[in-house]
């Protein structure tokens, strides 16, 4: 089988090619803006790398779309500060760029797997979301925050009815807080303040010493997974035993790991002050409060809770996530603690 990963450099993308390689015979054609996380994949004669922008570099996508069994388009801005600051830029480049690789997978009749996003559930008020029943709930449109859930929600709608009218074959994935290695680069600097998502946010400022911001309290609680458990369940979607799983759609997120983000912080950094290579140092960040709009601007509107219904992963794909919180996040802060100190040495 012959895969193409559109930003295969990207947190998903380079750890699910690395599976890939070592657990198959599959081939990975690649694309993507930058290279700095594929160490695992280069020198793999099943895979196959070209720098590029997938809104440039078009006839490299069309002739490796029309080449592969299975089409990845995982190229996407998926940070809420992003959303709020440059709504446009993630309109362009998570609606109007993956459309046009939705229709070339039409064209050249490929099976699609696309990344929706929990995101698209919004402020639905459901126990746990249902892929099939739960209604996608979003704030008003001066919240720009919502540009991301709107644009993934009318892609997912537009695949659902390319599927529906021509044939299209689909799975939909959704995935939930996915954290581990890889998953951001540290902000070198906190204070530009939501620049990445929560988890990497606070080791950089665990790691800088600086506050760890809790926006308007941190009680808003995420449900974390753990990426292993992840990629997992995207192998089982890309095998697609007996064809089952085309036209479906699919939560991917460990219910049992639910934590307010006050948790979080707190969790974190016990387990930072803990770590052997940081446990003598004098001072470690404190936990602060801070209000959403200084932190994140007008623009931005939050989301209580999200806690994904997995019985349909469990029923169809003989899924279920297996990483607790704990591990999740030791796993994810020892990737950072030793990738930034090897920096310093
Ligand atoms: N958050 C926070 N402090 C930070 C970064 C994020 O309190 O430094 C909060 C944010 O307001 C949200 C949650 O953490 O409620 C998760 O944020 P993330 O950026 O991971 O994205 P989301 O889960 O909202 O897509």
């Amino acid at each position: 089988m012959k895969i193409l990963i559109l930003g295969v450099n990207g947190f998903i993308g380079n750890s699910l090619a690395a599976r890939i390689l070592q657990e198959t015979d599959w081939e990975v054609f690649g694309m993507d803006i930058r290279e700095d996380k594929l160490d695992m994949c280069h020198g793999n004669a099943k895979f196959h790398f070209v720098e590029g922008d997938i809104s440039i570099n078009k006839e490299w996508v069309e002739y490796h779309v029309k080449k592969c069994d299975v089409v990845m388009p995982l190229v996407a801005i998926a940070t809420p500060a992003t959303y709020v600051r440059e709504p446009l830029k993630v309109f362009h480049l998570d609606f109007e760029e993956n459309l046009n690789i939705v229709r070339l997978c039409v064209k050249y009749g490929k099976r699609l797997l696309f990344p929706s996003t929990s995101e698209v559930y919004g402020m639905c008020t459901d126990k746990e979301f249902n892929e099939d029943e739960s209604h996608l709930i979003l704030g008003p449109i001066r919240m720009q925050r919502w540009i991301y859930s709107a644009s993934k929600q009318l892609l997912d709608r537009v695949i659902w009815a390319y599927g529906f009218q021509q044939g299209l074959k689909f799975t939909l994935f959704r995935p939930f807080n996915w954290i581990g290695p890889k998953l951001d680069e540290l902000a070198a600097d906190p204070e530009k303040e939501g620049s990445s998502r929560v988890v990497t946010q606070f080791i950089s400022s665990l790691l800088l010493g600086e506050p760890i911001r809790l926006v308007d309290g941190g009680l808003q609680r995420r449900c974390f997974t753990y990426i292993d458990d992840g990629i997992n369940c995207l192998m089982k979607i890309i095998e697609n035993k007996d064809e089952r799983l085309n036209g479906e759609i699919f939560n991917i997120g460990n219910p049992d790991n639910e934590a307010t983000i006050k948790d979080l912080a707190y969790k974190l950094k016990e387990l930072f002050m803990n770590h052997p290579a940081t446990k003598n140092l004098d001072k470690y960040s404190e936990i602060i409060e801070v209000y959403s709009k200084e932190f994140y601007g007008e623009g931005y509107q939050d989301i209580n809770f999200r806690v994904p219904s997995i019985k349909k992963a469990k029923t169809l794909i003989g899924w279920e996530p297996k990483v607790n919180l704990n591990t999740a996040l030791k796993k994810t802060l020892e990737y950072y603690l030793d990738s930034n100190l090897k920096v310093e040495c």
